[in-house]
């Protein structure tokens, strides 16, 4: 997708703090962090959200990554969260799958 945020992030046009690539993945901080530890785990291949997510192995090494990249940041004693926004009531903002880990701080729930 050419007008696509985060395949640009992907494509290194635009540029990020990457925590974390391979030949699937990238990972980066969060333009605007929410918590002390902030990342997003993005596919390389454009999906507009989880609802189009009909990939198990894209799925499970999506899953997979946000605990290796969580205890990457330091984050395995106190624990984070991963979130999936999907849609307008799910708060999507940016049509391009990410799954957000949040830590370092105690999160609420339910969520605002
Ligand atoms: P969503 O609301 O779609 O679940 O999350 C999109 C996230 O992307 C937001 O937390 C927002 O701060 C982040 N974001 C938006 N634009 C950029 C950008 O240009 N660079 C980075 N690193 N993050 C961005
Ligand atoms: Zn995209």
């Amino acid at each position: 997708m050419s007008d696509c945020l985060f395949c640009k992030i992907a494509a290194k046009q635009i540029p990020a703090k990457l925590v974390h690539e391979d030949d699937e993945l990238v990972a980066f901080r969060d333009i605007a962090p929410q918590a002390p530890t902030h990342i997003l785990i993005i596919p390389r291949k454009h999906v507009p959200s989880l609802a189009e997510l009909d990939d198990p192995a894209l799925a499970g090494r999506m899953l997979l990554a946000a605990p290796h990249i969580a205890v990457a940041e330091g984050l395995h004693k106190t624990g984070w969260r991963t979130v999936f926004n999907t849609g307008s009531d799910g708060g999507q903002t940016v049509h391009h799958l990410h799954v957000h880990i949040l830590g370092g701080r105690q999160m609420t729930w339910p969520p605002g």
